[in-house]
Order: C-alpha cells, then structure tokens, then sequence
C-alpha cells in the first residue's frame, strides 16, 4: 500500500516510520510512504508556495501552481497505485474508524498536508476527492492529520499486530472498549486495597466475554450515548445487551 504525501515538513514523518508498531508496517513493506516536499515545486528562487488571499484578510494561502506541479510528479511516479487525492482540513469529513477500514483495505492515497490559512479553493474543487477532519479544533498544518490516518491504517495492515486485538476494540463493534487489568492481582496503596474483578481470574472463558461485552455497553452508555444509539440503529445491539443496558441507572 503506497501513501504519498506532500508537505512542507517531510521530517515529521521520520519518527513515526522508526518506532513502535507501525515501525513493523514500513519494515515488513506493508506500507510504504513517499514524501514530497512541497517546496521542491515552487518556480522562483525564494521557493515560494504561499501567497496574500484576494479580498484581503489574515495569514497566508496555499498557491496552485505549485501544488499542481507536485500532483504531477506524485502521478507520474504513482502510475499503477489508485486511490484518492486527501486534503486534511477542519470543513472535511469527520475521520473515523470505518473510514480507516476502507483505507486498511484500499491501495493507499495521495495525502496534502496544508500550511497557513489553507489551500486556494480552485485546486481542491479541480484535485482533491475526499477532505478529512480530525476533529473539532484548529491545528497549525495537515501534517498531524496525514500522520493520524497512516498510524490508525498502519496497525490494521496484515501481520503488523502480533495478535490481531483490533478486532474487539474501541469502535470496532460500534462500541468503546472497557477496562484492562494486569498484574498483580491486588494493589496495595495508602487508600486501602484494589483487586482485579474476579471474573477475570476465573478461567472462564464465556462468563470473560460476556463482562467484557459488557463494561464495552456501560463504558459507551457512561461516556458516549451517542454512539449507543448508533450501534442500536445498526442492529448492532442484541436482546442481552438491551437488557443489560436496561439494568444499569445510567
Ligand atoms: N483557516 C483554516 C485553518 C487553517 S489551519 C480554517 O479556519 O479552517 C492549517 C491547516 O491545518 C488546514 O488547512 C488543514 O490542512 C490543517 N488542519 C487544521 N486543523 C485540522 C483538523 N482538525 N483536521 C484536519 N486538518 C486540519
């Protein structure tokens, strides 16, 4: 799977290809990830890409014709993988786990990270095929965004996890994951004694999958109804979760 990204910071992409579990996904060749530094493209000798917005106004706007250029080079260079151009901007698409699903499964993308006030509209309506949001607040370039989606696509990948654990977690069945414990069994502190919850130690292995179902029902119902709601009206809730949801004083 081949990413390419354009950006003005291709060193911030270095760390994430050195270390931790996506490290395995560069290593193995699951993914690959080209850099294009933005500046590379620029036609005058002060390697200019940005420039004052028309109507006036704060800050600074993305040019289109070095962009252009460098979606030229990308395609050249990318002839035979697919996938859609991304632009990372807070007016995109909320980013979510299904989407990262369909990338998992894709042929990788061409990611623009953007700088300043954004990019000149006329290249994203005539490029760009799909804008993505991290969320609901303002970061400084889209270079954290493209790194969030290469990571969450990264631990997917086959063989990157020794265990595949991204079956059952957090959104996977529409639901957030529940609590873990480890060792030791009981932890002393000055407040008294804690103890893992004994199910747990019990060796059972159904009685384990039902708690686990369902502290996953009352983590979500606690922190994200809105998200209980949408797994009900994606037939993803059975007749014991409803009633266990029905049990709990929430
Ligand atoms: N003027 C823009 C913000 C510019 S921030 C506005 O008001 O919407 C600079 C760049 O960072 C954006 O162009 C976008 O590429 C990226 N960015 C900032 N916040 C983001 C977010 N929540 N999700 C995705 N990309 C974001």
């Amino acid at each position: 799977m081949r990413f390419d990204v354009i950006t003005l910071f291709p060193d911030w992409f270095e760390p994430h290809r050195t270390s931790g579990i996506a490290r395995r996904a560069y290593d193995s060749g699951a993914l690959d990830v080209k850099l294009w530094p933005l500046r590379d493209h620029a036609d005058d000798a002060y390697r200019r890409v940005d420039d004052r917005p028309f109507g006036g106004g704060p800050g600074m706007v993305m040019l289109v014709e070095p962009l252009q250029r460098a979606l030229a080079a990308v395609r050249a260079d990318r002839a035979d993988a697919r996938g859609p151009v991304v632009h990372f901007s807070p007016a995109g698409r909320p980013l979510t786990q299904a989407i990262v699903q369909e990338f998992a499964a894709g042929d990788g993308a061409v990611l623009l990270c953007a700088r300043y006030e954004g990019v000149d509209q006329r290249f994203i309506d005539a490029e760009v095929d799909l804008e993505l949001s991290i969320g609901d607040y303002v970061l400084s370039g889209g270079e954290i965004p493209a790194l969030v989606l290469l990571d969450a696509v990264a631990r997917l990948l086959p063989g990157v996890l020794s265990e595949p654990s991204h079956q059952d977690e957090s959104f996977s069945h529409g639901l957030l994951e529940g609590p873990h414990y480890s060792r030791p069994e009981v932890l002393a502190s000055a407040d008294g004694t804690a103890a893992v919850p004994k199910v747990l130690l019990s060796g059972h292995h159904g009685q384990i999958a039902q708690w686990r179902r369902e502290q996953a029902l009352r983590t979500t119902a606690l922190r994200r109804p809105d998200l209980i709601a949408r797994a009900r009206a994606q037939g993803l809730l059975e007749a014991a979760d409803e009633a266990y949801l029905r049990s709990l004083d929430i």
